[in-house]
């Protein structure tokens, strides 16, 4: 997610470029593709199917935007922000179509669904306008923009899951991986744009996801993510036999792929994570004891109008479930500061449930009002901004301080960590994860021949409020 989060990894991601991985430069294609993707994990996944398709279609991905054919931004409508970076984008593409006249610009995902053939009148540079749901059209569209014509399809659908396409894996680490195991999401929360731009909720063939991870273990991948809006309303009926398989039936099915695969999955709407899915994390080492539980108020009221229907002390009821059955969890939440009518006391409120959670981070955001929402046709959009962004610093500083806590309980206790690459700092030290999704960076061993994909124990030595540092156990 984008914006003043304490965790800054999918930031860093927004706008990134694919290329290189599987596919590499001198591939053979004689067409090119570039994409650069926006906003959440599932675009990032997303992406990874076009790609797919596009190769299917004899274009070969670059990092390069003066060698493509064909430049895709797969965007996001969740805040105007969002949008405006992508608009802000495009104009710079200006300069490169002007020398290269048959080149095709294209806008997919969330802004092409929002905004349908009126984003051609307001982009006079784009050619395809495609929708989440209409990606295996991209052939065809891209044939007609050929032709000069401009190229739209965002019709959605109830059944698309894309699950018998093979995503390439582009700018791969070649050890985690993302895998898409439903689409779209029916729950209407009244701030959100996100059942308009990506339909009706859909789950995939439990059989083309264990397939998949299966894949991913074969090829060498060790942690896949289960991806969502809200995995744990995964549910899926085999119409041959009549059974049926919610999330946590799923999640177990793919730990038992191999005890050192990791497990990880995102998001957990707070309403559906049952009780079950927690055993089943306790059951299995291999599934990663990390929540990410989106909050986004801590007052009941602010809740209700944001149509959550979960109250605040019902969610802590949840979080103190969750560290019951699983002392050892990392737990995480999406928080929206300024939402329309929001009190002090709202604030406060929200303050009092992050402090209870002690949340190991957060992504925390403005209130953003989006055209077409619930809230936006209902509610005024009515705290000053100079207000949102008061409370979202104190929500930010209250979440610095939990972050540098948590870390600060690992400081001596040993953790088994995947190791992913080198650290981004230097490559002397080794980058990897621990179950709770914690970034731990540690020196090389001379005496152990590592690589990435291994797992080691590590003992935490020191830390920062975004990262532990810790020494290899001999
Ligand atoms: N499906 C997840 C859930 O609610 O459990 C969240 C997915 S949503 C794409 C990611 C986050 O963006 C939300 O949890 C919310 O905090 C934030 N968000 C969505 N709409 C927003 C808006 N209009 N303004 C600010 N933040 C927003
Ligand atoms: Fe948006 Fe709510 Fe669905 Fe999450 S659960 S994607 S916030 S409507």
């Amino acid at each position: 997610m984008l914006e003043t989060g304490n965790k800054t990894i999918e930031e860093s991601r927004q706008g990134e470029a694919y290329g290189f991985g599987i596919l590499g430069e001198n591939n053979g294609y004689s067409k090119r593709f570039y994409i650069e993707s926006y906003g959440c994990q599932m675009n990032f996944s997303d992406s990874e199917i076009v790609a797919s398709i596009l190769n299917g279609e004899g274009f070969g991905a670059t990092r390069n935007l003066e060698d493509a054919d064909l430049i895709f931004l797969n965007t996001c409508s969740i805040r105007e922000k969002a949008e405006q970076t992508v608009r802000k984008r495009l104009t710079e593409f200006r300069k490169v179509k002007q020398s290269k006249p048959s080149l095709l610009i294209g806008v997919l995902g969330c802004m092409a669904e929002r905004l349908k053939s009126k984003l051609l009148e307001e982009e006079k540079l784009v050619d395809l306008v495609v929708g989440p749901d209409a990606y295996r059209s991209l052939p065809n569209l891209i044939d007609e923009a050929e032709t000069g014509t401009k190229a739209v399809n965002v019709l959605l659908s109830r059944e698309e899951t894309y699950a018998d396409i093979s995503p390439v894996r582009l700018n791969s680490n070649g050890v985690t991986a993302f895998v898409s195991i439903m689409r779209g999401c029916n729950n209407m929360c009244s701030f959100c744009v996100v059942p308009f731009t990506r339909g009706r909720e859909r789950s995939r063939d439990i059989r083309s996801i264990e397939q998949e991870c299966t894949d991913l273990w074969n090829q060498g991948y060790k942690e896949v993510t289960l991806l969502g809006q809200n995995v744990d309303s995964y549910y899926w009926v085999d119409q041959q036999s009549g059974d049926a398989f919610d999330f946590a039936m799923l999640l177990e099915r793919v730990a038992l792929i191999n005890p050192q695969l990791r497990v990880r999955f995102s998001t957990s709407h707070p309403k559906d994570i049952t009780d079950n899915v927690l055993h089943v994390m306790k059951a299995h080492e291999n599934i990663c004891k990390y929540i990410h539980l989106p909050l986004q108020s801590g007052s009941t009221r602010i809740l209700q109008l944001m149509n959550r229907p979960y109250t605040r002390e019902w969610y802590k009821a949840k979080v103190a479930k969750i560290r019951e059955i699983m002392p050892d969890c990392a737990i995480s939440a999406d928080i929206i500061a300024g939402f329309c009518t929001e009190e002090h006391q709202d604030h406060l409120d929200t303050l009092d449930v992050m402090r209870f959670s002690a949340y190991e981070f957060s992504y925390m955001f403005m209130y953003s009002e989006r055209p077409g929402t619930l809230a936006a046709k209902r509610y005024d959009d009515d705290v000053p901004e100079s207000v949102k962004k008061t409370r979202l610093e104190e929500i930010v500083a209250l979440q610095n301080s939990l972050s540098l806590e948590s870390n600060q309980r690992d400081l001596g206790k040993n953790f088994k960590v995947l190791i992913e690459g080198n650290s981004k700092r230097s490559v002397e030290h080794w980058m990897g994860r621990n179950s709770q999704n914690k970034v731990i960076i540690f020196k090389k061993s001379d005496s152990k021949d590592l690589k990435p994909g291994d797992y080691v124990n590590v003992t935490v030595t020191d830390c920062t409020q975004a990262t532990l540092l810790g020494e290899i156990v001999c």
